[in-house]
């Protein structure tokens, strides 16, 4: 079982998107996949279908040890995938956490107890580098970083590297920077193309092949409740997603 946090402390940039797709596109070349949503906003958990206010138990339940993975799962319907799903009762983890022992390490510990039952593990990250984060990137093998090829991208990123560093050597040494993503790519945009060699240069093959393209349909999907993978298989960006989802599949072997 690989354990991937998809994390970006910039909000709206695509983190949620590449979950949830991601997920659907392991899950449609023949992978068992977890979703976890990690952020009380609950976006991965109703774009997956599954309605975060019906939610009980929750991941919330999970990170303090009153539920079992296993009694919260959720089958996405459109996905194939299984949730451990979010609302806004999250929010109050982060603060419950940080009086209790081995707060850090709580959904590590929890996905110990499914390890036989996935090939994969995606962890839709907060956009803030908080406790839940750090649940995450301490459970986590890799990160999976999406990002937008604008102008500011390289120096938004060095935070997050950062605290990447920090949780490798002082809290969890298996985990590394998987790759980037470049998502919401608009070619015709010369900025976007001028970035992207950029990151290229600078990060070499820690950039992923595939790129996620503008692509209004995903931004559809979620409505429906379904992954863009699903809700429009023919559309370029479900087709990018699921290219992405071969290569990172290919890549780890
Ligand atoms: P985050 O989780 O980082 O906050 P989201 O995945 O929620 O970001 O994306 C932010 C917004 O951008 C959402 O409205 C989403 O539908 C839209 N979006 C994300 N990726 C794409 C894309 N490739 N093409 C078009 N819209 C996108
Ligand atoms: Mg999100």
């Amino acid at each position: 079982m690989r354990i991937f946090c998809i994390a970006n402390q910039k909000g709206g940039v695509g983190k949620t998107t590449t979950a949830v797709n991601l997920a659907a596109g392991l899950a449609l070349v023949g992978r068992r996949v977890l979703l976890v949503d990690l952020d009380p906003q609950g976006n991965a958990t109703m774009g997956s279908g599954i309605d975060k206010r019906a939610l009980d138990p929750s991941v919330y339940d999970v990170l303090l040890e009153s539920s079992s993975v296993g009694e919260a799962l959720r089958m996405s319907p459109a996905g194939r995938y299984q949730v451990l799903g979010a609302n806004r009762e999250l929010a109050g983890a982060e603060v419950e956490l940080v009086t209790l022992e081995r707060r850090e390490k709580r959904l590590r510990a929890a996905l110990k107890t499914v390890e036989a039952d996935f090939d994969f593990v995606l962890i839709d990250c907060p956009p803030s580098l908080s406790m839940l984060t750090l649940n995450g990137l301490c459970a986590a093998h890799g990160v999976i970083v999406p990002m937008q090829c604008e102008y500011f991208a390289l120096e938004g990123l060095s935070d997050l590297v950062n605290t990447i560093k920090q949780v490798h050597a002082n809290l969890n040494a298996d985990l590394e920077i998987i790759g980037l993503l470049r998502v919401m790519f608009d070619p015709r945009i010369t900025l976007q193309q001028q970035v992207s060699d950029q990151l290229k240069k600078h990060f070499g093959d820690k950039v992923f092949n595939t790129v996620i393209p503008r692509n209004v349909r995903l931004a559809e999907a979620p409505s429906y409740g379904q992954p863009g993978v699903s809700f429009d298989p023919a559309s370029k960006g479900a087709q990018a997603f699921v290219e992405f989802a071969r290569e990172l599949a290919a890549r780890l072997g």
